[in-house]
């Protein structure tokens, strides 16, 4: 299996950088840096490591299951865990014992956080989420003074108050703006009566451009990798912090007329060089790039022939001809002034960048430090 490999190479300095970019946007707002589904493919550890170490204070670390919260605390990770999707009603005990905050929005595991911190003596702090439009999670903004009532009636901690953007990604911010009206109008309420815990609304794309929703915290998350969700004039400067790569398991020349992969939806119209590379739609290289794709050899941009399969896909490298077996082929990342990124595999897979990303999450890493 030597020459059977793909790996993933995780740019921190990069990772610190687009950090920065983003302290710069919001200025001393706190951020809570979503690294949700193994931090969207780059690892979770080693990216919540580094954006702690980078010496700018993160509020706080996001994430979407109790497991990945505990993952983190057990590598020795101390910065507060918000965890967007609560607690499971079955594992109150260890969103206790591992310090995690979780994100509440139903009356049920507010009662039974009520019953388990009242038997243990303990605490417990959240972040109350409302629903302003996105119809996911959280309570209805209309119902949110009386039931802030009743977290304070229970003895929890209110922390924070959030609620999320369903097209904050868009031009037309207009239903973003009820959105954040709707969030504030609980704030001020929540003022009226002497409340003033953390509230928080900007996902990336509010952050790029939509600074009124910057409130007291925000969440980036895809910026953090390095991708904008929309193009816009006076854009983040941000950098893609992963490349993957994959190597050459065989090369061939084949004739005129050969049929190529699985359905022979691509035939040879002369005599090509064909490369065939360890990576496939298992590896999260979307199938939907058959025959559309392209890749970068020895830096010259090469076409995808054929089906993606499972583990491998084939190259038209007929223009690369200094490739042999065993060398590395740049799937995502850049090589000799030729640029191929998450966005525009995604835009060819009819996808999101985000898609692309968590994808790629099973590939092995190496982390780049300097
Ligand atoms: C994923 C997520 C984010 C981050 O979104 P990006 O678009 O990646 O910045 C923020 N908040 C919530 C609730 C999320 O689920």
């Amino acid at each position: 299996m030597a020459f059977k490999e793909s790996i993933a190479e995780i740019h921190l300095p990069s990772l610190a950088k687009n950090l920065r970019a983003v302290e710069k946007r919001i200025g001393s707002r706190k951020i809570i840096a979503v690294v949700k589904a193994d931090a969207y493919g780059h690892g979770a550890i080693a990216v919540a490591k580094a954006l702690i170490q980078t010496g700018r204070k993160i509020a706080k670390l996001a994430v979407a299951s109790l497991d990945e919260a505990i993952l983190l605390r057990k590598a020795g990770i101390q910065t507060p865990i918000l965890l967007l999707t609560g607690s499971p009603l079955d594992r109150i005990a260890e969103t206790v014992r591992y310090q995690i905050t979780p994100a509440l929005f139903d009356e049920n595991t507010l009662a039974a956080f009520a019953r388990y911190t009242k038997k243990k003596g303990c605490s417990i702090a959240v972040h109350l989420k409302i629903d302003t439009g996105m119809g996911r999670l959280g309570i209805a903004p209309e119902t949110a003074i009386p039931f802030i009532q009743k977290i304070k009636d229970a003895g929890i901690l209110l922390e924070g108050v959030f609620s999320h953007f369903s097209e904050a990604d868009l031009a037309d911010i207009s239903f973003a703006r009820a959105q954040l009206k709707k969030i504030k109008t609980v704030q001020t309420a929540l003022r009226k009566i002497g409340f003033s815990p953390n509230f928080h609304l900007a996902n990336s794309a509010a952050i790029v451009h939509f600074p009124d929703a910057y409130l007291d915290a925000v969440r980036p998350g895809l910026m953090l990798y390095g991708y904008s969700p929309l193009q816009v004039p006076n854009a983040i400067s941000l950098h893609p912090i992963m490349t993957v790569k994959t190597r050459v398991i065989a090369l061939k020349y084949v004739p005129s007329g050969t049929p190529i992969s699985y359905g022979r939806t691509f035939i040879t119209k002369r005599e090509t060089r064909v490369a065939v590379v360890a990576i496939g739609y298992a590896d999260g290289y979307p199938r939907t790039l058959s025959n559309c794709g392209e890749m970068i050899a020895h830096g010259t941009r090469v076409p995808v022939i054929g089906r993606v399969c499972m583990d491998m896909t084939m190259l038209d490298v007929t223009a690369a001809p200094s490739l042999s077996v065993g060398d590395w082929v740049i799937v995502m990342g850049q090589e000799g002034g030729q640029s191929i990124w998450a966005d525009a595999l995604a835009k060819k897979a009819n996808t999101i960048p985000y898609e692309i990303l968590c994808g790629m999450k099973q590939i092995p890493k190496v982390y780049i430090t300097k």
